[in-house]
């Protein structure tokens, strides 16, 4: 394990002392407040399961007062002018830049992520934030849609108060992701943070508030998926919940919004294919595979968890991987030395340590990594499985650690099966020199996202979201406003049309009139 002592530690020092000595609340209208019950639950840090901070536990009270906020506010912030919100958007991403190194820190400790990844985290929510920003006043855009005798026009108007719940992994990021595009459509929020990483989703709702956002717009609980995660998504005022997390849990959220006919917007979980072909520039399809495994301690939906690889390159190429990942630098995730840092919880340590054992009872080789690391803590060293089939559970499951599973193929058609054969649709990589091969295959692949040689890599107008059990809708562009916004048709007679007339005591000799539902 690396270990040394950086300014990040004296930061992080401070930060805790300051920060999260008094615990975290709740934002409601406006106002820090407690739970209404007075409940509390700790959380710890990865490193070495400590006590981190305490953070109020919120119920089914604590989401209607934050429903109730959220509605009262949605009347005043529709009506906002978009320029408003662009600038209001923009203040909230200076203030994210100004504060990067500081979400940085507190992100690491909190999830266990290294540091050298968590200041571009904070950075990408700055500019997710900009985006929408820039969007914000053609957000209700429309279509003219002319017909004979009638203009019609459409037009957005924000879908009302909504809930955002998020996840654990680059919480602070992928919050923005979802509040952002929110906030720019007109939309008031009520956000519920994953239990285990709730520091980041504090300062969001701080800088906000600093940015001007009006109380009420945006509303933070904090709690329990079970109980303040259900409360929301039942709740009559919440018109829509943005959903990232796992696959299961999306189920229950369908289950529960039924009653109050939720619109729902799903990313869930994967297990994504990257497959290599012999064609293909072998030095950099390895530098993607190991990137997009390990990076982020292998805690990412979008992570390659399967690299299928050519039959007559494959003993090499996943060498090649072994030894990658024998060298990457597991430790503190404080240390900007650091690679990978400790996994997110105990109960989450548990379940990747759990697939090394799996994995041998299926009898697949262990050819790098298969331990924990040091005794306390979460950490886990870099692991490759080897000679895995595709029906084993290391290459079903979504393992979300620093874990990957390499199968061979033998040709195109065996590894577009091979990719396909999960109930996950989430992303795909693909690397050849073959370029109708590429076309041919990524139009086959069952994915929402393809990278074709190269890793993920993000345009923000592009959709993000995932087919099969990945996930339902997509995020990105203008398709975060489809999910946010109602869409409106007026149309406008030009008096020329003919109307029928009833009751006028004869039939029409020929009647042309259109009858619609
Ligand atoms: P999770 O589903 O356990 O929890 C996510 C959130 O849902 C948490 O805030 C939790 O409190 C809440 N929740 C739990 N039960 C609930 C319920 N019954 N009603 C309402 N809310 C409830 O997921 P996780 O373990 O925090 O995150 C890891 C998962 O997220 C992985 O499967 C990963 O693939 C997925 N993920 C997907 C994407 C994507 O874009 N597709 C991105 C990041 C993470």
């Amino acid at each position: 394990m690396t270990q040394t002592i950086s300014p990040n530690h004296d930061l992080a020092r401070r930060l805790r002392e300051e920060r999260l000595i008094g615990g975290l609340q709740h934002f409601v209208g406006g106002q820090w407040v407690a739970s209404s019950s007075g409940e509390t639950f700790d959380t710890h840090s990865p490193v070495d399961n400590a006590f981190l901070t305490q953070v109020a536990s919120g119920d089914a009270q604590d989401i209607d007062r934050a429903a109730q906020a959220a509605h009262e506010a949605f009347r005043t912030w529709r009506e906002v002018s978009g320029a408003e919100r662009r600038r209001i958007l923009h203040r909230i991403a200076d203030l994210i830049e100004a504060r990067a190194q500081e979400i940085a820190v507190l992100e690491s400790i909190d999830t266990g992520q290294a540091i050298r990844f968590m200041k571009s985290a904070a950075t990408r929510g700055a500019e997710n934030f900009r985006f929408y920003a820039d969007r914000a006043p053609g957000a209700g855009d429309g279509q003219s849609l002319p017909a004979p005798g009638f203009i019609n026009y459409t037009l957005r108007q924000p879908i009302g108060p909504v809930g955002v719940i998020t996840p654990w992994n680059t919480p602070f990021m992928l919050s923005t992701w979802k509040i952002a595009p929110a906030l720019a459509a007109g939309c008031t929020v009520v956000h519920k943070p994953a239990e285990w990483s709730p520091v980041s989703a504090t300062l969001l709702a701080e800088i906000m508030d600093e940015a001007g956002l009006p109380g009420g717009v945006h509303n933070l609980v904090h709690g329990f998926g079970e109980s303040a995660g259900k409360a929301l998504t039942e709740h009559p005022l919440i018109k829509a919940i943005a959903f990232v997390g796992e696959t299961t849990t999306g189920s229950h959220i369908m289950r529960q919004g039924a009653e109050t006919l939720k619109r729902v917007h799903f990313e869930l979980g994967g297990k994504n294919p990257v497959v290599v072909f012999d064609d293909a520039d072998l030095d950099r399809a390895l530098d993607a595979v190991v990137f997009m495994i390990y990076s982020l301690n292998g805690e990412r939906c979008t992570s390659s968890s399967r690299v299928l690889v050519q039959e007559g390159i494959y003993d090499e190429f996943t060498a090649r991987i072994a030894e990658r990942a024998r060298n990457i630098r597991v430790g503190d995730p404080l240390d900007p030395e650091t690679e990978v840092g400790p996994l997110v919880h105990p109960r989450h340590f548990e379940k990747v340590m759990s697939y090394f054992g799996k994995a041998r009872e299926e009898g697949a080789t262990i050819a790098a990594g298969g331990e924990r690391v040091g005794q306390a803590g979460n950490f886990v060293s870099p692991t490759l499985f080897t000679g895995a089939r595709n029906d084993m559970a290391i290459a079903q499951e979504e393992i979300f650690g620093p874990v990957l599973t390499a199968i061979p193929f033998t040709d195109e058609a065996d590894a577009l099966a091979l990719a396909n054969d999960v109930k996950y649709g989430l992303a795909g990589y693909l690397w050849t020199n073959d370029l109708t091969r590429a076309h041919r295959f990524a139009q086959g692949l069952e994915a929402g996202m393809i990278w074709v040689n190269s890793e993920n890599v993000r345009h923000l107008p592009t959709p993000f979201g995932g087919v099969k059990n990945s996930g339902i809708g997509r995020d990105g562009g203008d398709y975060s406003f489809e999910f946010y916004m109602e869409t409106k048709n007026i149309a406008i007679s030009l008096g020329t049309h003919k109307t029928a007339k009833l009751g006028v005591g004869q039939a029409p000799k020929v009647d042309k009139t259109v009858v619609e539902g």
